[in-house]
């Protein structure tokens, strides 16, 4: 026996099931904060199976804003990137359709923006529509095989540089996040930079995960992740479960406090807006536009 275990290795231990081996309590370690909303008030709840890498992970829970969480360590190649590609592909009039949807409710809500920068944009389908609604457009992904597509074949110019909150971008009315933060094991990361040029910029903030569903709570016993639309589908890449609660926990977490939950169709998620009156003016806005060097290279380039 090792007297010299921390604090948080003996809470871990205590909450492990009676017969957990020897294999479990290497892969848990130390319990993890809440990836989600931050609290140190979390659980080991079970093993669960995964469907790319078939083998059996850990998953745990927050007791507080009732995510859940199963760190898959998975990491995608080329050959995985350009089937990604494909994916998008498949879906790009589905999501053509969910785009409008999304852009007409938020005009219900009086968010009618001119510009708009998509973190985790893909092959650029939602940018597209809102190119064609006349707005101005921004889009990051990090999978190159998807930025190249859309440069190519939509004429988008978008950027596969990791973004965060430094990198410059024109002036934008709206960020958003479609369907990224389930894939990372840390989406604070990705969220507390969201939320920081959201601030910095007063722009609007939509985020859209797939919520856990109570209704569907019957597979914690059983976890499916062979089946779409189940709690654990794929999960060595859907590795954050968010709860909506702890969506909107985070938000305040970074800041972004008055988030509320936001129908956006196919796409739902955490809306926050600025409540400050100082919106940035048109005249300005097309000013920073025009001097914006990432456009005016895309523009050159569609051109020549
Ligand atoms: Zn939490």
């Amino acid at each position: 026996m090792d007297f010299r275990i921390s604090g948080d290795m003996l809470e871990a231990r205590r909450l492990l099931p009676p017969d957990a081996g020897g294999y479990q309590l290497t892969e848990l370690r130390i319990l993890q904060p809440c990836p989600v909303c931050g609290s140190q008030y979390t659980a080991y709840v079970r093993q669960v199976p995964t469907r790319r890498t078939n083998r059996e992970i850990p998953l745990y829970s927050c007791l507080d804003c009732q995510s859940f969480w199963n760190p898959s360590g998975y990491r995608e190649d080329e050959a995985q990137l350009r089937r990604d590609l494909q994916w998008n592909l498949s879906v790009r009039d589905r999501n053509t359709e969910a785009a409008n949807t999304l852009f007409d409710r938020l005009s219900h809500e009086g968010i009618a923006p001119r510009s708009v920068a998509e973190i985790g944009c893909g092959i650029g389908t939602l940018l597209n529509v809102a190119r064609d609604r006349g707005m101005e457009i921004v889009g990051h992904d990090v999978n190159a095989v998807a930025i190249e597509h859309a440069k190519t074949e939509f004429g988008l110019a978008l950027s596969s540089a990791l973004w965060t909150a430094e990198t410059p971008t024109p002036p934008v009315d709206l960020y958003l996040c479609i369907m990224v933060l389930e894939h990372m094991e840390d989406p604070g990361l990705l969220l507390r930079e969201l939320c920081k040029a959201a601030m910095a910029q007063q722009a609007a903030l939509f985020v859209s995960v797939p919520f856990l569903n109570r209704k569907k709570w019957h597979f914690i016993l059983e976890p499916d992740p062979m089946t779409a639309g189940t709690p654990f589908f794929d999960n060595d890449v859907h590795v954050t479960h968010f709860s909506k609660k702890g969506m909107i926990a985070a938000f305040d977490r970074f800041g972004c406090a008055g988030a509320k939950p936001f129908s956006g169709g196919l796409w739902n998620g955490v809306l926050w807006q600025p409540t400050s009156e100082a919106t940035k003016s048109d005249s300005a806005t097309r000013l920073s536009w025009l001097k914006w060097p990432w456009k005016r290279n895309a523009e050159a380039q569609a051109r020549s």
